[in-house]
């Protein structure tokens, strides 16, 4: 067996029932296959066998008080994975899903984003089994301050810096970030996401949304082609499809889906600057469901607990380019296949891990442009990793600059990504790129430093 195959198989041995871990380890390991033979460096020092074992893994008790005066009990988690090229860079997510799995599986990814923002930020993740939804601000205000109460000693501006992720985003940022500088009476930049009053970056917000846009961009740009006239499909409606939406909108496209856990809304007619100004009340203020979009606006179809990629197989809906930004595996093989066929030919994940390997093997094997999720979403830890520049210079850069970079991070991602594949020998393939080129810079650096 190689040395690949033996590492997969300890993962799944010693890291027993952590399915999406071993999901993501596939993924990045088969890969790795070509650099096996052009490295015997990283054979010799065992790096494969490292790369998949964390710095450390903290779990912890995160004890609240309800509006009711009832205590509740959740688990925080926050894994460090690899901080070789830079302290430990990756978001919280609060949501019942979470577990030390999900954690290791984003943690283990994002240590291949962060090498491949160009930046230097190593790969960690957080959260907890906390669910946000239906709580009050008092709730939240208190949960977020609990956990806290123990994350902080384990985080730092120079040592791990979180960001947001599902059910976090400004609230629970400034919820955390004040409570950290209250009990550290340290006003750094220990967590990025922060609100523009107190330390924020402009377009932080946007990034995730608009570099998977620039991304897909950039695709159709090698191709020929351009966003302009094309009709796309956005699944979900929190931060990162917000800005997908609006990204593509501006760039010419005609967005005609949305969705949250609820249901699924279909706009023939397009998501436009003014109806997504309505989705941002309705999400970020009203805290509402998806279902009053199409309560909202005339001609739009309400799919009650259907998924985007569920409603597009069964009601055979013809999209040319795919965001899937909701959350993993949320694009199975069987409506993989659908999409394909009902015209889709560029996809580009604003999620993590949304599609199964099912559904990848169908990209692969139709040769479309399939843009994975470590090289598309980057765009978000790479502004986090601008607004840590910022904080430290003490400056704020204005809306145009930050965008300006983001948009040359993405660019840079694109073509290390397709440089990479080359280089390997599977040319266009930006799954082997992404993680070739996001590897390598890793593997070097654990090389450099010896047995540590
Ligand atoms: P968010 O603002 O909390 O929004 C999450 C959205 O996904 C909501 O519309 C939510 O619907 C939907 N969703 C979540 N879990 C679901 C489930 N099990 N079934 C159906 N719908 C579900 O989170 P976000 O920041 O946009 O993150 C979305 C995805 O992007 C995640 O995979 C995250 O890891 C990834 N990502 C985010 C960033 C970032 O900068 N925020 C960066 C890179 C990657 P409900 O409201 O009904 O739950």
């Amino acid at each position: 067996m190689s040395v690949i195959q033996d590492v997969i198989a300890m993962v799944q041995e010693k890291d027993a029932g952590q399915t999406e871990f071993h999901q993501a380890v596939r993924e990045v390991m088969d890969s790795l296959e070509p650099t096996v033979r052009k490295h015997p460096e990283f054979v010799k020092n065992k790096i494969y066998e490292r790369v998949v074992v964390p710095d450390r893994a903290v779990l912890f008790r995160v004890p609240w008080v309800d509006d009711k005066g009832e205590v509740q009990v959740n688990r925080g988690f926050r894994v460090q994975f690899n901080n070789a090229i830079g302290p430990y860079k990756g978001g919280l997510r609060f949501h019942p899903s979470v577990n030390i799995s999900i954690i290791k599986f984003l943690g283990f990814e994002q240590i291949f984003k962060n090498s491949l923002t160009t930046l230097p930020l190593g790969g960690g993740k957080g959260g907890s089994d906390f669910d946000p939804k239906g709580k009050s601000d008092g709730e939240v205000m208190r949960f977020c301050q609990a956990f806290m109460r123990e994350l902080y000693r384990h985080i730092g501006p120079d040592v791990d810096v979180p960001a947001g992720d599902i059910g976090v985003g400004g609230r629970e940022i400034g919820y955390l970030f004040g409570y950290y500088k209250k009990i550290v009476n340290e006003h750094t930049g220990v967590l990025t996401g922060k609100g523009i009053d107190y330390g924020g970056s402009l377009i932080r917000p946007e990034a995730t949304g608009y570099g998977t846009v620039f991304f897909a961009a950039e695709m159709l740009a090698a191709h020929g082609q351009e966003v302009k006239g094309k009709v796309a499909a956005v699944s979900a409606s929190g931060n990162v499809a917000q800005y997908t939406v609006e990204k593509l909108d501006q760039m010419g496209a005609r967005v005609i889906t949305l969705s949250d856990s609820d249901g699924t809304v279909i706009d023939e007619a397009g998501i436009d600057a003014k109806k997504l100004a309505f989705v941002l009340d309705l999400k970020n203020v009203r805290r509402g469901r998806i279902k009053e979009y199409a309560e909202k606006h005339k001609g739009v179809t309400y799919y009650d607990g259907k998924s985007v990629w569920d409603v597009i197989r069964e009601q055979g809906i013809k999209v040319d380019l795919a965001f899937p930004s909701a959350h993993e595996n949320e694009i199975d093989g069987n409506n993989a296949a659908a999409l394909l066929s009902n015209g889709c030919y560029c996809i580009s994940e604003g999620a993590n891990m949304p599609s199964t390997m099912d559904a990848i093997e169908v990209y692969r094997d139709k040769k479309i442009l399939f843009a994975p999720a470590k090289a598309a979403n980057a765009g978000g830890v790479a502004t986090s990793g601008l607004e840590m520049s910022q904080n430290s210079l003490r400056m704020s850069w204005h809306r145009e600059e930050v965008e300006e970079r983001l948009h040359i991070i993405m660019k840079s991602i694109h073509r290390n990504c397709l440089e990479a594949a080359e280089a390997y020998g599977m040319p266009g393939d930006y799954v082997a790129g992404a993680n070739i080129a996001g590897f390598l810079k890793v593997a070097n650096a654990m090389v450099a430093y010896g047995i540590v």
